[in-house]
């Protein structure tokens, strides 16, 4: 017998028992989705964003595997999340932080070894001075704002800020940036008014990169590609272009247990607030993950969840820790208590759980629950 094998059963059967659902996250599909992603942006690069601890999904595992892919660019949003990161990655790797630099914030991030995307003027002079006070040159990125109205320098700051650049010697910028607002509408006008507002910037720093796609941008064709690209919801499976079939392969798995049957007779009113009443005798599995675990209460009487491809209806209101679904039209005795049911996998997709909670995949994935059993794969 084999006594390793034999621990690794005992200890997977260990971790399962009592676990009420499974999160299972693909590294290999994630890694061909990298892959597909560089290939599409060649010669330009492939950077990866791990914000949000990788859309919900673990930003160490999932950096990990893309660096293993050759991925050598990470962006998050905050600080702290860049802190926890940078000792997990080897030294041939930037992590930036898109949400710019806080005031009070400089040491901190330069003694982190960690990249600041400079969004304004003032954060620059900051960046810049704590280069002084410090005795080095520190690294930065360039944001700009090119339509989005949201984080990046302003128009009305641009001549000041190249005017500052020239002279100063505290700061190297790796390269300049901006983020498009509707690059998943391929027909939306705004992507070419980005773009041409990114190309006379380009123009004024002649000398440094462009990154500037996201997900959406890397499949609206090469002039938006710079030499640097910022996907994140497409690594993760997640639909770059709306109304066109998703060219990324999936990457979550979600199993839940049932830890509930029973049948009803017609006229019986389900769950809070008795939102759901049952029109004839109606056969019910009670499944372990409501909203806490990021099955959004907007799905109520709207979402489904699936088992052998059948499609089971949500009914009544999703509680935080449970939803029922009906089982009516399995027959009966399928499903009891342990049984799994899908939530996300082959039979209903990221997208579709987005569109029956009324939101998008982002929201989807970054609320799915830390209660679940979670296996990287
Ligand atoms: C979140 C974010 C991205 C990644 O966008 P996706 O649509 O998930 O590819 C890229 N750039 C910036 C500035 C972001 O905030």
């Amino acid at each position: 017998m084999d006594g390793h094998a034999l621990q690794i059963q005992s200890w997977d059967a260990d971790a399962s028992a009592g676990a009420s659902g499974h999160l299972t996250i693909d590294l290999a599909a994630l890694q061909r989705n990298y892959r597909k992603l560089s290939a599409a942006v060649a010669p330009a690069t492939a950077a990866a964003v791990v914000k949000a601890d990788a859309y919900g999904l673990g930003a160490e595992q999932v950096s990990k595997a893309l660096h293993a892919q050759g991925c050598r660019h990470f962006f998050v949003a905050h600080l702290l999340e860049a802190i926890k990161l940078r000792p997990l990655l080897p030294n041939d790797t930037q992590i930036l932080v898109l949400n710019g630099l806080q005031s009070g914030a400089e040491v901190t991030c330069a003694d982190a070894g960690v990249i600041p995307v400079l969004n304004s003027l003032e954060q620059f002079r900051r960046w810049s001075s704590a280069g002084q006070k410090l005795g080095r040159v520190l690294p930065a990125v360039l944001q700009f704002d090119t339509g989005m109205s949201r984080l990046g320098v302003p128009l009305e700051e641009r001549s000041a800020l190249a005017a500052e650049l020239k002279g100063c010697g505290s700061i190297e910028i790796l390269f300049i940036m901006s983020h498009l607002a509707c690059s998943d509408e391929a027909d939306n006008r705004q992507n070419a008014d980005q773009l041409a507002e990114m190309r006379l910037i380009a123009a004024e720093y002649a000398e440094l990169d462009v990154c500037f796609a996201n997900s959406g941008g890397v499949f609206l064709g090469g002039d938006y590609h710079g030499v640097l690209a910022r996907p994140g919801i497409a690594l993760y499976g997640g639909a770059p272009t709306a109304g066109t079939p998703n060219p990324m392969e999936p990457v979550v798995w979600l199993d839940v247990a049932v830890i509930q049957t029973r049948t009803v007779p017609a006229g019986t009113r389900v769950g809070y607030g008795g939102a759901h009443v049952t029109s004839a005798e109606t056969r019910l599995a009670i499944i372990a993950a409501g909203y806490a675990d990021g099955l959004l209460r907007s799905l109520s009487d709207r979402g489904a969840v699936f088992y052998d491809g059948v499609r089971l209806p949500i009914v009544g209101r999703v509680s935080m820790d449970s939803i029922t679904v009906d089982i009516t039209t399995l027959p009966e005795g399928t499903l009891s208590l342990g049984s799994l049911v899908e939530v996300l996998g082959p039979h209903q997709s990221l997208e579709d759980v987005a569109k029956a909670a009324g939101t998008i995949s982002y929201e989807i994935l970054t609320s799915l629950g830390r209660r679940y059993e979670r296996r990287y794969r």
